[in-house]
């Protein structure tokens, strides 16, 4: 079976156990939990048993053990994340304001993450990969995105696959060198997985239709729009097949896109239609948000197989 590999941060998540309140007086926490984007697409990849492993780094502390742990247990080769003892392990606290957004606190630059890059356990996971899955969110050192970059020109030399998913804030972008690494990676994608705004931040088209249009005439064989409570779709040469999202309660939105990308990602790695690998995403993204904790959300085939069933044969 073909090995997913991504590159990227992980971090341990805090999160306020109250809507409302701010981290400007003292509150009720809960966590840590398991993060990070990459991390969380990751595990959901290997949750459904696909050979997978992540290019990252952690701190000799109980973070990055609990964090190395579960991936572990759950089945991602764990051999190129490496122990950095002058850095802790990153960390992300968000608080949810009444109206649903979030802030975050986050430290993850100034991190062990920071200090992700070449070193000879990573060659050998990077040699190992069929498929490069590329975070926008993890670019945010140089260091990362050298090793991206050349990481794409071995897998794609190997004929391996590239998938991409910006996860990012338009803020992003203004970093030094963002753009410039964002579009030197879509330009050698195969796949892209933008979530709403993102599909236009980085073409020059107005609308979707041109954005899709320009994205499939420069090489992107395939592009899966995720927009939330609204579903999905998915474009290619053949045309659109749209995916409602599935009803479901909304408990914690945070990684629905990490666990939808790393269902659709696989499906597509093991051939499955095209409608298919957008239904079992969906049924993911929809699990995802169910439960409490961004890693929490990560399901095996089986879970998402009989929420599906439930869902019956036609889309809701
Ligand atoms: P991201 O986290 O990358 O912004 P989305 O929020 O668009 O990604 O979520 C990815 C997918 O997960 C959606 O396209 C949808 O299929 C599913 N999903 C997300 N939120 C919900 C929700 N509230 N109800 C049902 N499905 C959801």
């Amino acid at each position: 079976m073909q090995k997913v590999v991504t590159i990227g941060e992980i971090v341990v998540e805090i999160m306020a156990s109250e809507p409302g309140v701010g981290f400007l007086e003292p509150l009720t926490l809960k966590g840590p939990f398991p993060s990070g984007a990459p991390a969380i697409f990751i595990d959901q990849v290997a949750r459904l048993g696909q050979p997978c492993g992540i290019v990252s780094c952690v701190g000799n502390d109980d973070f990055g053990r609990l964090n190395v742990n579960r991936l572990k247990a759950d089945g991602v080769d764990v051999s190129a994340i490496r122990v950095i003892p002058e850095f802790a392990t990153g960390s992300a606290f968000v608080r949810y304001r009444e109206d649903g957004n979030r802030d975050f606190v986050f430290n993850i630059k100034q991190s062990a993450n920071g200090q992700i890059g070449p070193a000879p356990e990573v060659d050998a996971l990077l040699a190992s990969a069929d498929c490069l899955h590329v975070m926008g969110s993890a670019l945010f050192c140089e260091g990362v995105v050298s090793l991206t970059l050349q990481a794409i020109d071995a897998i794609k030399a190997e004929h391996g696959l590239i998938s991409f998913d910006p996860n990012l804030r338009k803020e992003m972008l203004d970093l030094p060198g963002m753009r410039q690494a964002m579009e030197s990676i879509l330009e050698r994608a195969d796949l892209f997985l933008p979530s709403g705004p993102e599909l236009n931040l980085l073409t020059q088209a107005k609308d979707e239709a041109g954005a899709i249009a320009e994205l499939l005439a420069s090489g992107v064989k395939a592009v899966v729009l995720k927009c939330g409570a609204h579903g999905a779709s998915y474009f290619d040469a053949q045309g659109r097949i749209d995916q409602a999202a599935f009803p479901v309660e909304e408990i914690d939105p945070t990684g629905a896109g990490d666990c939808f990308g790393g269902a659709f990602v696989t499906a597509w790695l093991r051939g499955e239609k095209p409608a298919d690998a957008l239904r079992l995403a969906a049924g993911a993204g929809a699990l995802a948000v169910t439960r409490k904790g961004p890693m929490e959300g990560t399901s095996t085939r089986a879970e998402i197989d009989a929420f599906l069933s439930r869902q019956g044969a036609s889309d809701p």
